[in-house]
């Protein structure tokens, strides 16, 4: 082998060393990411898209669905969930109709995952 046949091949070495690095790293970002709008949207599952407070020691319920102006839908302030109308928002609040102080602890399991995520 001559110098100039080792000078070659460690061109091409160094070369192809740098592409693999390179399409490596894109391919872990483009993964994280994707793996992160998964999360986020797993957050709206766990979102209860309601509030909940005592006033004159009565229990009462509010909707974090808003319709913003120019649409018909409505949108979770909170997680951004968006529902087609006020009935299938008035659904989502209704499993908790029965039982309020589930509202509080998945209001406390979306605020630990969103911290986890840094968002919201
Ligand atoms: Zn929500």
């Amino acid at each position: 082998m001559t110098f100039l046949e080792i000078l070659i091949l460690m061109f091409f070495l160094v070369l192809s060393i740098v592409v693999i690095r390179i399409s490596f790293q894109f391919n872990i970002n483009d993964y994280l990411k994707d793996r992160r709008a998964v999360k986020i949207n797993q957050l709206k599952n766990i979102c209860p898209h309601t509030t909940v407070a005592v006033e004159d020691e009565q229990i009462v319920m509010g909707s974090l669905f808003k319709s913003p102006v120019g649409t018909t839908k409505y949108i979770c302030s909170q997680c951004g969930l968006i529902v087609d109308s006020k009935e299938d928002a008035q659904k989502l609040m209704g499993r908790y109709a029965k039982n309020p102080e589930q509202i509080l602890e998945d209001q406390k399991k979306f605020r630990r995952k969103a911290k986890k995520l840094k968002c919201f």
